[in-house]
């Protein structure tokens, strides 16, 4: 069995035709990632007595020749900050090195009864803050394309374990791109649904109008059986949407009109712009229908997306205070020090810097001047995206200005780092879905490009996707 060319399709097929059972499969999987994870630290947790215990019902299942979900029996990994009942879930940090999760995320939920096999819990930057995966407590992730280089981040493991073939599939979290810059680093497709569509209960909150979770995958038509299970209305998240009521489209590429922002393509590696450019004249040539477009306050998104997330993660993060969960500090005096020093331990240097970020920006001088104003220019850049879609069906970017960069390089520099988002993060402002899709490798590295959906239209966009994908072979 090859590890490499395993699909959801392929797997459900190959287990219903008893060519493998989940368990073999399962076995396999766990081998490969405990031999790949001394190299690349993709995962923090292998949750092998869990998946060797679900593989077995599975199998016990096709025994019976009971009906299967397609995911039935197929292996996945889940970014640490995604709760598994009874699995650590530590969100890359110090402060829950030993929490136990005690309940399901709903998307985890959703994934076991399908019977899905989860082998572990994926490496990330610290509370989904970053976009190298160097910022985790648990040591950086390597790319599997070459380790001397970052996967990208926050869900440096998620999209690590996918292109190393560690597990056929994984869901992040995305709140300004980290869903698909990773995606984009290591060769694997990578999904961020539109806000509201998949919920966020059983998710750490980093910032809660931002975070959406996905899927990342092999291939687009995997990513989308992942994304029908997981959305959907729940009751625990009230910003979960009720109906989803989606006209179904003509997908061809000819006739469909492709909007390329010019914000986007200034400043862009010049390999990625070209790479990106042969990608457009073949749809062209397919009929598709080329516009430039302009979204004007995209220069902004940036510092919006700065003041927004870091107010947001001050106060969500204010709950891990050395009472409720995770480390506490046992040397201090009183009780005021056990909050203080548990909290100066435990998050790393990034997480500290983005906590007194936001509350600088909320306090009481400065919440006009930065959070509010803030607020506003994130309906501009919601506003820009609806001008747009008046005129075409779907925009196309690249997903990252660069390719991967060294492991250490950005380090020294925490804006350069945040500068590698420019082109994610204006989606998760607007809630708009945004989907990343491999387009080979340059000089031995992974690139991608972007495709930006309208709001509530994943399935479309979806669709649209697998067509690139093909236009891609
Ligand atoms: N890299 C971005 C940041 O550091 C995005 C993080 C994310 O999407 N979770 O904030």
């Amino acid at each position: 069995m090859d590890l490499k060319e395993l699909t959801i399709p392929r797997i459900h097929t190959g287990l219903l035709k008893r060519e493998f059972s989940s368990l073999d499969l399962t076995k396999e999987y766990i081998k490969r990632s405990k031999e790949e994870n001394q190299k690349i630290n993709a995962f923090i947790t292998i949750s092998e007595q869990e998946a060797l215990a679900q593989a077995k019902k599975i199998d016990d299942l096709i025994e019976d020749n009971q009906p299967l979900s397609l995911i039935a029996g197929v292996p996945f990994a889940l970014k640490d900050n995604i709760l598994a009942k009874g699995i650590k879930a530590t969100g890359g940090s110090k402060i829950l090195s030993n929490y136990i999760a005690s309940y399901d995320a709903t998307v985890t939920k959703k994934l076991k009864e399908n019977g899905g096999v989860i082998i572990g819990k994926a490496n990330m930057d610290e509370f989904a803050v970053g976009s190298s995966g160097e910022y985790s407590a648990f040591g950086p992730t390597k790319n599997p394309y070459n380790t001397d280089y970052v996967p990208g981040g926050s869900s440096s493991g998620p999209a690590a374990v996918v292109s190393d073939s560690l597990a056929t599939y994984a869901l992040g979290s995305d709140t300004g791109g980290s869903i698909r810059l990773p995606a984009s680093f290591c060769g694997v497709v990578g999904f961020k649904p539109s806000y509201g569509m998949v919920s966020r209960f059983g998710l750490m909150a980093m910032s809660s109008s931002l975070d959406q979770i996905g899927p990342l995958a092999k291939t687009v038509e995997d990513a989308q059986i992942i994304f029908d299970i997981i959305k959907g209305n729940d009751p625990h998240d009230a910003t979960t949407i009720k109906d989803i009521n989606e006209e179904p489209i003509d997908h061809d590429l000819s006739h469909l009109r492709i909007g390329l922002p010019k914000e986007y393509f200034n400043g862009i590696d010049k390999r990625i712009y070209d790479r990106i450019h042969e990608i457009i004249k073949e749809a062209e040539k397919q009929g598709a229908v080329i516009q430039e477009i302009s979204l004007p306050h995209t220069e902004y998104a940036l510092a919006t997306y700065y003041v927004i997330m870091t107010a947001e993660l001050s106060s969500n993060l204010s709950r891990y205070d050395g009472i409720k969960y995770g480390y506490s500090d046992n040397e201090a005096k009183n009780i005021f020090d056990v909050y203080l020093q548990s909290r100066e331990k435990g998050f790393g240097k990034e997480v500290r810097r983005r906590i007194m970020l936001g509350t600088y920006v909320l306090s009481a001088g400065y919440y006009d001047a930065y959070y509010l104003r803030a607020q506003k220019v994130r309906t501009l850049i919601k506003r820009d995206f609806d001008e747009a879609f008046k005129n075409v069906d779907i925009i196309l970017t690249p997903s990252s200005p660069t390719l991967p960069f060294k492991i250490g390089e950005k380090m020294k520099d925490p804006l350069t780092m945040y500068l590698s988002d420019v082109l994610t993060v204006p989606l998760n402002l607007a809630g708009l879905p945004g989907l990343s899709i491999p387009c080979g490798t340059i000089d031995g590295l992974p690139t991608s490009l972007q495709l930006i959906g309208r709001k509530f239209k994943d399935d479309e966009l979806l669709d649209i996707g697998k067509k690139f994908e093909q236009l891609l072979k």
